[in-house]
Order: structure tokens, then C-alpha cells, then sequence
């Protein structure tokens, strides 16, 4: 491992605290979210380098933005995620990006394989949360998928046409900024779309299959929370230690091994 200069500590510090500070001034993130964002950020930055994190940034403030202007649009009850992310939602997507870069300095490994691993990881983490917040939008009912029956927006393992368009156009983002910034050689960029769509459809299977499921015990409604209209909800399915943030952590790291075995074949 080479040693970090004290510039990349200083770079790192300065970018994170007018991150943090906006992040917290636009309500992107609670101050817990905003703790676990500068950890994230700053193993990115000292050992990744800045191009990896300008990555990871667009995943952010594109997704945010997105967001926040669903809410404004079809507002916030339209789905029970809260839209102030937490430090779950920060872990649960950054984790598999950061675990690759930290496991590719800490032991010997290509360059190459160590830039795909983060770019499936990040964007499978995009992709999925572009998806959801598009699907959004979606007119109407998402069909479950696997048994394909309609449910109810917000349901895990809803998929829609939508849902899919949000997942490619964050593909093609996160595969056009890698290649623009050279993060990654053009044939993993463009591989890395078939990637996050096979990563983004597991975490649907999963969220499906294994996630917890519970029904609100006031108003009926199928949530993937412990609690709804402020009271517990009876467990229904799924296992109850699955959450959604562990099904986009095992979607993230199926994304981040995907593209790496790419690399390594190609
Ligand atoms: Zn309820």
C-alpha cells in the first residue's frame, strides 16, 4: 500500500465538509447519514482517488434530486422509504463500493479488476434507487416478479417498465461519467449496463423472496417496515432479518462481483 499524502487528507476533508454541509442545508440526509457519508466519502477519496468519487457523487445528487422531486410531485406517502436518507440507506449502498477499494489496496490486485468491482457495485446501488423512484411514477399497478400478480406500489419485488427505464438511465449515466473521467476502459462501461440490470432485477427477486414482509394491522397495506400508522405490523413472509437495506447490500456485492468477473475475462 503507498502511503497517503497529507494533500489527499486535505483534499478529502475540505470536499467532504461542503458536502456534508449541503447535504444537511437541502435535507438530502439525516446527521447520521451525513456521519456515515463522510466514512464512505473519505476511504473513497484517500484510496480510490477523486474520479471514483465523482461516481459515487452523481449517484448521489442525482438520486437526492430525483427524490426530492418525486416527493414534490406525487409527494411523500406515495411509498413508506423515508426521503431523508439515513445512515441504513448510506451503508447499505456504499458499502460494497468502498469494501472493494478498501480489499484492493489491502491485498495485491488489477487495477482493473478493483475499477469494475466498484462500478458494478455503484451502479447496481443507482440503478435501484433510480428504478424505485421512477417506478414511482408509474400510472399503474407494478407487477410482483415472481409470480407477476399486481401489487401495490412500494411492495418489494415490484417491477414496472418504469422502474426498468430509471434502472438504464442510471446505467448509462454511471457508465458514461466512468468512461468520461477514465475511470473505466469503454467495453466495462458499456458492459456495466447488462450488469446493474441483472443486479437491479436479483435485488427485485430478493426483495421479493427473502425479504420481511409485514401488514399494517390499521390500515392493510403490505409494507416492508416493522412499524406503520405509528403501531407495530404482524409479520407476514420473508425472513425477518432481511430488510431492504440487506437485499441492496447483497445486490450491490452481486453487482460489484459481476463486473469483476467481466474484467478478469475479458
Ligand atoms: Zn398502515
Amino acid at each position: 500500500m503507498t502511503p497517503i499524502s497529507l494533500l489527499a487528507h486535505a483534499q478529502a476533508a475540505i470536499i467532504l465538509a461542503a458536502i456534508a454541509a449541503l447535504s444537511l442545508k437541502l435535507r438530502f440526509l439525516d446527521p447520521k447519514g451525513v456521519a456515515a457519508s463522510i466514512v464512505i466519502g473519505y476511504i473513497v477519496i484517500v484510496l480510490g482517488g477523486l474520479s471514483y468519487f465523482t461516481i459515487l457523487l452523481a449517484f448521489f445528487i442525482i438520486s437526492s434530486a430525483v427524490t426530492r422531486l418525486r416527493v414534490r410531485i406525487i409527494g411523500e406517502l406515495s411509498i413508506d422509504k423515508d426521503w431523508i436518507r439515513s445512515w441504513r440507506n448510506v451503508l447499505a449502498n456504499g458499502l460494497a463500493p468502498t469494501l472493494t477499494i478498501l480489499i484492493s489496496r489491502l491485498l495485491p490486485c488489477d487495477e482493473r479488476i478493483m475499477a469494475a468491482g466498484y462500478l458494478g457495485a455503484v451502479g447496481t446501488a443507482f440503478a435501484d434507487t433510480l428504478a424505485t423512484e421512477i417506478g414511482l411514477f408509474y400510472r399503474g399497478k407494478p407487477r410482483l416478479i415472481t409470480s407477476f400478480e399486481k401489487v401495490e406500489k412500494g411492495t418489494p419485488g415490484a417491477v414496472s417498465s418504469h422502474g426498468y427505464l430509471g434502472c438504464i438511465m442510471a446505467l448509462l449515466i454511471t457508465a458514461a461519467i466512468s468512461w468520461i473521467l477514465g475511470a473505466a476502459p469503454p467495453h466495462l462501461a458499456i458492459m456495466l449496463i447488462p450488469v446493474g440490470i441483472i443486479g437491479t432485477t436479483i435485488d427485485s427477486v430478493l426483495g421479493a423472496g427473502i425479504q420481511g414482509k409485514y401488514r399494517c394491522r390499521e390500515c392493510g397495506k403490505i409494507v416492508e417496515n416493522l412499524h406503520h400508522c405509528e403501531q407495530p405490523a404482524e409479520h407476514i413472509s420473508g425472513l425477518k432479518w432481511i430488510n431492504t437495506h440487506m437485499v441492496n447490500l447483497i445486490s450491490t456485492s452481486i453487482g460489484a462481483l459481476l463486473l469483476a468477473a467481466v474484467a478478469a475475462l475479458l
